[in-house]
């Protein structure tokens, strides 16, 4: 796989961050780039960019069975979730979501409600990383609820939510329901026709289209007030102004496209490959556990830990290898994993904890040799730990 020309040696495992760009999506990007046109213009060269905007809108809502009403496209799922929050909140009531969320959910929610005990609820979860139905049943009941968020798939350990259960539950007592599916989306289908939420964010550059775009499906007929974060020209029916990104725009609608029309066979390639990355490490390194094994989880995501193998420095001793620990959204932050320490991991496994996340282009060879380079990684860094504890 081309991941850039400083490290094409390198196996690139951390798609949770960011995937690479499909063919199709990079050629729609540099199509788009080529040509000229403000998708608002009148002119020839303004409608055909409106054109490109239009398909690529097609292109989302076929990937999650909605109409390309629905959907607003965004500079990506952080943005798309800030926009959520703040109108399905309008100042009333409380947002209830879970302790596992990304910052782009959590942040928000303490944002905008203020964080009071009234107005922002925040759900444990368990050992698995799930949330517990007859706790949420009781966290909703006889509460005037705005709005539940819960993310669809965890970006850290890969966790799938069964959601509906959740859903009728919010429903049940007049909640909005929103979803952050930026990890979910592109790699298992949605079916929204289906999946009864009111909102859903998406991001294009995880599942193989440009950074900086997204979009927040908001569903015809929710009764929502119109917040939009960024005002101005009154874009995207007024939900959020500013000439339209149409390259990124672009290609995020050719990515959907390819990753709808790949999805099963891409999901089943990608698990054997997780089943063969895990076994191999749970049988080389003794005593690491896999994060919410027992769990339906994404085809592509592996959250290992190493008992007294810190991350870090595991990372460090393994250059041939891109990987994460933790989520490497908290932009360096140096502070443990929230979602771990919320599964009930101690703080010194959370710290040992690393994500590995494969995605479409990653084969079994890469599987293979990141394996070795882990493993070796390993024992170096428990020898040198071993070491610094009896020094002679
Ligand atoms: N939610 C989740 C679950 C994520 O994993 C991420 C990206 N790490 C985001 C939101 C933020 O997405 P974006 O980069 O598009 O702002």
């Amino acid at each position: 796989m081309n991941t850039g020309s400083d490290a094409a040696q390198a196996v690139y495992l951390d798609y949770n961050a960011t995937a690479p760009m499909r063919p199709e999506a990079v050629r729609a990007t540099y199509d788009a780039l080529q040509a000229v046109g403000n998708a608002s213009s009148v002119h020839d060269h303004g409608r055909e960019a409106a054109r490109r905007v239009d398909h690529a809108r097609q292109q989302v809502a076929d990937l999650l069975n909605c109409s390309r009403g629905e959907l607003i496209f965004t500079s990506g799922a952080t943005e798309a979730n800030n926009l959520a929050l703040q109108a399905a909140y309008a100042d009333r009531g409380m947002i209830i979501t879970s302790a596992v969320e990304h910052p782009a959910v959590l942040e928000t929610a303490r944002a905008v409600t203020a964080g009071g005990p009234d107005s922002l609820m925040i759900l444990p979860v368990d050992r698995e990383g799930k949330i517990d139905h007859e706790a949420f049943r009781a966290a909703v009941a006889g509460r005037d609820v705005a709005l539940v968020s819960i993310m669809l798939a965890n970006n850290e350990t890969g966790v799938v939510t069964d959601l509906a259960p959740l859903i009728e539950m919010a429903h049940s007592v007049g909640a909005l329901v929103h979803t952050d599916a930026t990890q979910y989306v592109g790699r298992l289908p949605v079916d929204l026709g289906d999946l009864d939420v009111d909102l859903l964010s998406l991001s294009a550059h995880k599942f193989g289209g440009p950074q900086g775009v997204g979009a927040l499906f908001i569903r015809r007929g929710v009764p929502l007030a119109q917040r939009p974060l960024v005002f101005g020209g009154g874009h995207e029916r007024g939900w959020r102004a500013g000439t339209l990104n149409v390259p990124g725009i672009t290609g995020l609608g050719a990515a959907a496209e390819a990753a709808h029309r790949h999805l099963d066979e891409e999901a089943t390639r990608i698990t054997k490959l997780r089943e063969v990355l895990e076994g191999e490490l749970l049988a080389q390194v003794p005593g690491s556990y896999i994060n919410s094994a027992a769990s339906p989880r994404l085809p592509g995501v592996t959250s290992i830990t190493f008992p007294g193998a810190p991350a870090d420095a595991v990372l460090a001793s393994m250059p041939d290898v891109a990987a994460s620990d933790g989520s490497a959204c908290s932009a360096g932050a140096p502070s443990p994993s929230h979602v771990l320490l919320a599964m009930g991991l101690s703080r010194e496994d959370a710290d040992s904890t690393i994500r590995l996340s494969l995605g479409y282009a990653t084969t079994e060879r890469e599987i293979r040799r990141a394996v070795d380079a882990a493993v070796r990684a390993v024992n170096h860094v428990c020898a040198v730990m071993r070491a610094a504890d009896n020094p002679t």
